[in-house]
């Protein structure tokens, strides 16, 4: 490299989800590398990349307002936009005055040589691929996460499915993997760098498999034996990768955390058909009765779309019916949203907004009630913790210190300790009775 990024002010503002996150983080240890200075968002900068989200019509919409606040906050500096709108909207993206550079998925990781050339004032080349004609897996390689003390490490890119409402194969291509020693490598360097818990994640985790052949079960087992790691968490997974042979395997291995995210979007089978999801709701419920054969209470959460395109008001009863029988610690409930450029978008029978919103609030009651049940079942055991921040709060005049964390089920704890301990106890496994 030139040097020419030495000492250029740099900010990177990210949307989405915690594949970009670790994009951004990763640009940002590349940026640093050459000398480059990280800055807030809201100070000037010379350099502003805005790593951009498509999943909604919202998300690109946001993406358009943050990458025109950043000009308005650097009007002199070079302003780049990167991610997955990049893919989905280049032609808005192109034209738009607020914008001097695209740099496209799989192409991050040469940010610095990109930017680079444009300083130069050189011809920039092989800034933007075609995502959808890419087996190359973008080695980006992470040494800082944003938070202390967990780590999301990105596994493997892309997602084979077309999911009728999803643009995410279109955005980030098909599937492909990061070799399994480069990701032992990776969180070595991290656990080094006094990192605890990793999360194991990607843009459809359950198709990692590297050339070597290793899938997730062979990578879960081995960043388990990375020492100084506490703690495996899994990113989202599908029902397909819950077998037999996968949990004797993991349940085995007790610093993988017995948390499952185990997306299920509809509980009505007509509606997963409209979906294009590859599984029905029996195969889903014999998959979680699974889990819970080779595991003490586990955690398993889920995501749920309602008012997907002509879901009836028997469609959603038989949902709601279903996930009353699943039980699940925690759901995430989305109403669904338009996604353009999707099968999902164009179909008769869209949903009213007030529908939507009355099936939301329905099912958020719900998930309160079974999120409580569930964690009133630990009430009066001890857990461990790992302690991630302590706060300070003023109470009747006296200053108190709070320790906060989650157990390995990612059940949310906060205790009151002495100061003391709470200084000293930051990043460390810690024994707290709920
Ligand atoms: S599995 Fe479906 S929802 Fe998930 S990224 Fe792939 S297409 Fe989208």
């Amino acid at each position: 490299m030139s040097g020419t990024l030495k000492g250029k002010k740099f900010t990177i503002y990210t949307l989405g989800c915690k594949v970009n996150q670790y994009e951004s983080d990763s640009m940002e240890d590349i940026l640093r590398n050459e000398g480059a200075i990280c800055v807030s968002f809201e100070e000037p900068a010379d350099i502003v990349i805005v790593n951009t989200c498509a999943v909604t019509n919202m998300a690109e919409r946001k993406s358009r307002q943050i990458i025109h606040r950043a000009k308005k906050i650097s009007p002199k500096a070079v302003c780049v936009a990167c991610g997955c709108y990049v893919q989905s909207g280049k032609e808005v993206l192109s034209v738009d005055k607020a914008v001097d550079l695209i740099v496209s998925n799989n192409r991050k990781k040469d940010i610095a040589r990109i930017l680079e050339e444009y300083f130069a004032g050189e011809e920039i080349i092989d800034n933007y691929i075609d995502i959808n004609k890419t087996n190359e897996y973008e080695s980006l390689v992470l040494y800082k996460p944003t938070e202390h003390t967990r780590a999301y490490v990105k596994v493997q890119d892309g997602c084979n499915n077309f999911c009728t409402y999803c643009i995410i194969p279109y955005t980030r291509g098909r599937i492909r993997s990061k070799a399994l020693e480069e990701v032992v490598s990776e969180i070595t360097g991290l656990a080094d760098n006094g990192i605890k818990e990793v999360v194991v994640t990607g843009i459809n985790l359950p198709s990692y498999k590297d050339d070597a052949g290793n899938g997730l079960k062979e990578l879960l087992l081995a960043v388990a034996g990375i020492d100084g790691i506490a703690r495996v968490r899994m990113g989202s997974l599908e029902p397909r990768v819950i077998t037999k042979d996968f949990l004797e395997a993991i349940s085995k291995e007790e610093k993988i955390c017995p948390h499952f995210h185990l997306s299920l979007q509809s509980a009505c089978n007509d509606t997963l058909k409209r979906m294009n999801r590859k599984y029905t709701i029996e195969e889903y419920m014999e998959k979680c009765k699974l889990i819970r054969d080779y595991y003490d209470r586990p955690a398993i959460t889920t995501d749920i779309i309602v008012g997907f395109p002509g879901e009836t008001e028997e469609e959603f009863e038989i949902t709601f019916d279903n996930l009353e029988k699943l039980n699940l610690y925690e759901m995430h409930i989305f109403k669904y949203s338009k996604r353009k450029g999707t099968v999902a978008a164009e179909m008769d029978n869209q949903i009213p907004e007030n529908v939507k919103n009355e099936r939301s609030d329905r099912l958020l009651s719900m998930v309160e009630r079974h999120k409580k049940a569930y964690e009133d079942m630990f009430k009066g055991e001890k857990v461990m913790v790992l302690a991630e921040e302590y706060e300070t709060i003023e109470m009747g005049g006296k200053v108190r210190f709070i320790l906060k964390g989650h157990t390995e089920r990612y059940i949310y704890v906060n205790k009151e300790f002495s100061e003391d301990y709470c200084k000293t106890h930051i990043n460390k496994m810690v024994d707290i009775m709920l």
